[in-house]
């Protein structure tokens, strides 16, 4: 029988990679975790942890402004950016130590290389030692896409950069429109850098519901961020302190930072995955099956680099999924329907199932309800913000199919949606729940009116 140095060797160290190390270990497997960066991943250390972080000190502004309206007074406020972020890497620091010891406790072996495959059994370190495993898990995540061939694509940052930018420029442009490119708008707009957004798409947000992305993108236009979609970036060239930035048709203008923010691809460049025999999509991801195993039986792949849904808590539930599964003898699938998700831009989105136009292809009769009002808290400070509800019911089954929200705490209240959409609630089972009063929540359960278009 061959012998192997490992039960599991798992490649990368972030959400996915780090829960099935875990998990693997506790079910007895002998396993060794590899990491070419830092232990935790994207979403602890350049990714959702920083940036809410980096969401909350951009808040504080408007908080301010509000208090005002409730009676406060204060001296000139300030704000530091070295102050903020040097306090952001020390939590970073504290949860990147953390991850370190749960992984250790569990008994996993840590080794902080980079790691590629040889072939199918045999991964070689950095360092150029090679060790065998009976089983490999790619879990190495994904990275910020760039558009190499335009000219001046070198003075841009990505997402990565932006957590440890030296100071903040006076002007930034960020080019894309997904969530990554809303929240960083949000952060720096807040932070009182003038932000431009260019998006070479009709709207942002593309993918969710049409309501929200245009009132998301109404409401940020109203706190000052110039969005200009339809247009794209043609070159970039140094000019002083900062860049100019070259548009399709001509027009140019000058800001001190320059930042990508469109979209990530798996991190699958150099991993050695053809010597493997390991297949990728037409995406560039590892191909998988229902239990994350990739068309080599031994090789597995979970989180970003399967370019399923890219979020932490999917790449977690697949990375314990795939350990049940080879080491805990209780085959996993995982369900990726119905995800709730939210998205901290200011405000915030938090939504979960169908858009309506997902549901109208979808079922034959559709129902919406929606509502679009000014939270209480914004009476009395003044502030000119609304908050966006919408509900996506099948007219047949009266099951909600889609809940969608664009205002404070949106993402918290999806969570919850999230289990009443996993049950099956209808809108009659919203309507008999009682109103949680004075929230803006309880709107959701007070929805009466079907919406007319036109009205
Ligand atoms: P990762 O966490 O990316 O981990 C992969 C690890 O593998 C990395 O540490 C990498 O260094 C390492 N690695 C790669 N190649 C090798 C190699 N050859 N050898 C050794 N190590 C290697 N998701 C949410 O759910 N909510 C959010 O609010 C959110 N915000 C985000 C904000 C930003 C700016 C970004 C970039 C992402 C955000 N995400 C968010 C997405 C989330 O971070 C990812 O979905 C998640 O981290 C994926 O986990 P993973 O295990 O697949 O990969």
């Amino acid at each position: 029988m061959t012998t192997y140095d490992y039960d599991l060797f798992v490649i990368g160290a972030g959400s996915g990679g780090v829960r099935a190390g875990r998990i693997a270990a506790k079910h007895g497997a002998k396993v060794a975790v590899a990491e070419e960066y830092r232990v935790g991943g994207t979403c602890v250390i350049r990714g959702c942890v920083p940036k809410k972080l980096l969401v909350y000190a951009s808040k504080f502004a408007e908080d301010f402004e509000d208090a005002v309206g409730f009676g406060w007074t204060s001296e000139k406020v300030s704000f530091d950016w070295a102050t903020l972020i040097e306090n952001k890497d020390k939590e970073i620091d504290r949860l990147n130590k953390a991850y370190i010891r749960n992984l250790e406790g569990a008994g996993a072996e840590l080794i902080l290389e980079r790691a590629v495959l040889e072939d199918r059994h045999t991964v070689r370190l950095a360092s150029g030692r090679k060790v065998t495993a009976k089983y490999i898990l790619i879990a190495t995540g994904a990275t910020p896409f760039v558009p190499r061939h335009l000219p001046g694509h070198q003075l841009a940052i990505t997402s990565n950069e932006a957590f440890h930018l030296e100071k903040l420029p006076s002007r930034i442009v960020i080019v894309g429109g997904g969530y990554i490119a809303v929240e960083f708008a949000g952060i720096f707009s807040g932070l009182g850098v003038e932000t431009v957004l260019l998006y070479r798409g009709e709207q942002i947000l593309r993918g969710f519901d049409d309501d929200l992305r245009n009132h998301l993108a109404a409401e940020m236009i109203k706190k000052g961020v110039e969005l200009r979609t339809e247009t794209d970036v043609t070159r970039i060239d140094r000019s002083g302190d900062g860049v100019r930035v070259t548009l399709e048709g001509g027009a140019a203008f000058g800001a001190g930072q320059i930042m990508f923010a469109t979209g990530r691809i798996p991190n699958v460049a150099g991993l050695g995955l053809e010597a493997a025999g390991v297949e990728l999509t037409p995406h560039h991801a590892v191909k998988v099956d229902d239990y994350s195993r990739s068309s080599v039986d031994n090789i597995y792949a979970v989180g970003d680099v399967t370019n399923r849904a890219n979020l932490t808590p999917v790449a977690i539930r697949e990375g314990h999924a795939f350990a049940d599964t080879v080491f805990g003898g209780r085959p996993t699938k995982v369900d990726h329907s119905l995800i709730p998700t939210a998205v901290f831009s200011q405000p915030e989105i938090g939504t979960v199932g169908l858009t309506e136009e997902e549901a109208r292809r979808q079922v034959k009769a559709v129902d919406i309800y929606k509502t679009s009002f000014r939270p209480m808290k914004n009476t009395v400070s003044g502030r000119d913000e609304r908050t966006l509800m919408k509900l996506v019911v099948d007219g047949e089954t009266d099951r909600v199919l889609g809940c969608h929200i664009c205002g404070p705490d949106a993402g918290e209240m999806a969570q919850l949606l999230g289990i009443s959409l996993r049950l099956g609630a209808t809108k009659a089972d919203f309507d008999a729940t009682m109103a949680v009063h004075p929230t803006a929540a309880e709107e959701l359960v007070t929805l009466r009116d079907k919406w007319q278009p036109g009205r």
